[in-house]
C-alpha cells in the first residue's frame, strides 16, 4: 500500500501502546497484590501510578496528530501478561515465586522501552518535537523501572528465591 507512510507506521504503534498501557493498569495492580517481597510490591504500586501519567501523556501525543485516543490489540503485551499469570499461578507460594514475577515484569518493560524507543524516533524524524518529548518521559521512567527491577532481582528477590529451596 503506497499510502502507508511513517505518520501510518506512527499513529498505529501508538495505538499499540495505548492498548498495552492500558491493560498494565490492571495487571500492575494484580502484580503488585501477589508480590510476596514488599520492596517488590511498592515497586509495581510506584509504576502503577506512572503509568497513569504515562496513559496521559499518550492521550496529548494522539490529540497533537489530531486523533482521538484509541488501543489497537497488542499481541506481544497479551503474551507476556499470559507468562506472568501462569508464573503468579504455578509458583504462588513458592519460595521462586518472586523471582519469576520480577523477570515477567521486566519483559513488559522491554518491550515498552522498545515502543517507546521507536515511537521518540519516528516523533523527531516527523517534526513533531513536542511528542518526542513526551514520549522521551515515558522512555526515562521505563529505563528507570527497568534498573530498579533489576537491582532488586540482584539485591535480594533472586537470592531469597535460591535460599529458601
Ligand atoms: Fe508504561
Ligand atoms: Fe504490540
Ligand atoms: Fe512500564
Amino acid at each position: 500500500m503506497a499510502d502507508k507512510t511513517l505518520d501510518t507506521l506512527f499513529h498505529e504503534t501508538l495505538k499499540d501502546i495505548y492498548y498495552a498501557e492500558r491493560k498494565l493498569t490492571t495487571n500492575l495492580r494484580k502484580m503488585a497484590r501477589a508480590a510476596q517481597s514488599s520492596d517488590l510490591k511498592a515497586a509495581f504500586e510506584t509504576h502503577e501510578d506512572e503509568t497513569q501519567t504515562q496513559l496521559e501523556r499518550l492521550t496529548q501525543v494522539f490529540d497533537m496528530i489530531g486523533k482521538r485516543p484509541r488501543g489497537k490489540t497488542c499481541d506481544a503485551i497479551e503474551g507476556i501478561i499470559s507468562e506472568a499469570q501462569e508464573i503468579m499461578e504455578e509458583f504462588k507460594g513458592s519460595p521462586a515465586h518472586d523471582a519469576g514475577l520480577l523477570a515477567a515484569a521486566q519483559a513488559v518493560e522491554h518491550y515498552e522501552i522498545s515502543r517507546y524507543g521507536s515511537l521518540k524516533a519516528w516523533a523527531v524524524e516527523l517534526g513533531m518535537d513536542d511528542a518526542a518529548k513526551l514520549l522521551d518521559a515515558t522512555l526515562q521512567e521505563e529505563l528507570a523501572t527497568d534498573k530498579k527491577l533489576s537491582d532488586l532481582a540482584n539485591g535480594v528477590i533472586n537470592a531469597a528465591a535460591q535460599n529458601a529451596a
